[in-house]
């Protein structure tokens, strides 16, 4: 494992202990991020400029290692490039979310590669780039991850049953296993889980996903709460319909069959991109 600038000094004395703080130290205000990145031009560039703006830089490249990197638990963001070697992004990203960890991620992704960019958002990443891209778009979404993390820094992983739902990375997850839910669908979800055991209108739900999309319809509510209901199974929890007033996130009243996760599971690259 290769790791660069773990002596870097960092702006800031210590950690920073709010979003001011982090303005008023400068950019980097003492985080450590680690860049999990195969080419080594790319590589290079990023630990230069993310050095220039005060923040603390090692990088890896290959699968493992980052995974081994992480252990040391001092690092505030991970940068990670879908497409390495021995282990691919996405594969680091799974075993990272099972692991629990709220590490903010930012994946790198391929053009040609869309297909993984909505998969790797779906198993926890909070943000991604598509190469090629500026170093100044990346230094604003390193930026305004950091702002997001310190912001929910101080919000509980909720659990009901089998079931837990990470607030600050947005990711659900049964028996560490992450869910492969769709952004609607976590929608969905956020709204029930935060009013357990309690009536939700449709027009909560549509609320809430507005942000998603503007035309969202009560068929389409019908439908991404049936995808929901499905992907919940083994949670120990149900989503239950009450009809003309809404739905109720509650304990299931049997045991349910196990979790289909057979469209998560994918061979790992065995070359980078
Ligand atoms: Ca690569």
């Amino acid at each position: 494992m290769r790791r660069h600038g773990a002596s870097l000094p960092a702006k800031a004395s210590g950690k920073a202990s709010s979003v001011q703080a982090v303005a008023a130290e400068g950019p980097g205000g003492g985080v450590r991020i680690l860049i999990g990145e195969d080419d080594a031009a790319v590589a290079e560039a990023l630990q230069y400029s993310l050095t220039q703006s005060g923040y603390a830089v090692d990088r890896v490249s290959h699968g493992p290692a980052v995974l081994e990197a992480l252990k040391d638990n001092v690092f505030g963001l991970l940068i990670l490039d879908l497409g390495l070697p021995m282990l691919d992004g996405l594969e680091v990203l799974r075993r990272l979310r099972r692991r629990n960890h709220r590490l903010p991620v930012l994946i790198l992704s391929g053009r040609e590669k869309a297909d993984e960019k909505v998969l790797g958002l779906d198993l926890g990443a909070d943000d991604y780039l598509v190469k090629p891209f500026s170093i100044n778009e990346l230094q604003a979404r390193v930026r305004a991850l950091l702002r997001r993390n310190q912001e929910h820094a101080a919000q509980p992983v909720i659990s009901y049953a089998r079931l837990k739902f990470d607030t600050v990375t947005r990711t659900p997850s049964i028996n560490g296993r992450v869910l492969p839910l769709s952004p609607h669908e976590i929608g969905v979800l956020e709204v029930l889980i935060h009013r357990f055991d309690r009536v939700v209108s449709k027009d909560q739900i549509m609320e809430r996903l507005y942000s998603y999309d503007k035309d969202v319809g009560y068929n389409a509510i019908e439908v991404y709460v049936h995808r929901l209901r499905r992907k919940l199974e083994g949670s120990g929890l149900a989503v239950r319909t009450l009809y003309g007033r809404g739905y109720v996130l509650e304990y299931a009243a049997a045991p349910n069959e196990d979790l289909r996760l057979k469209d998560l599971e994918r061979p790992a690259n065995k070359a980078g991109l």
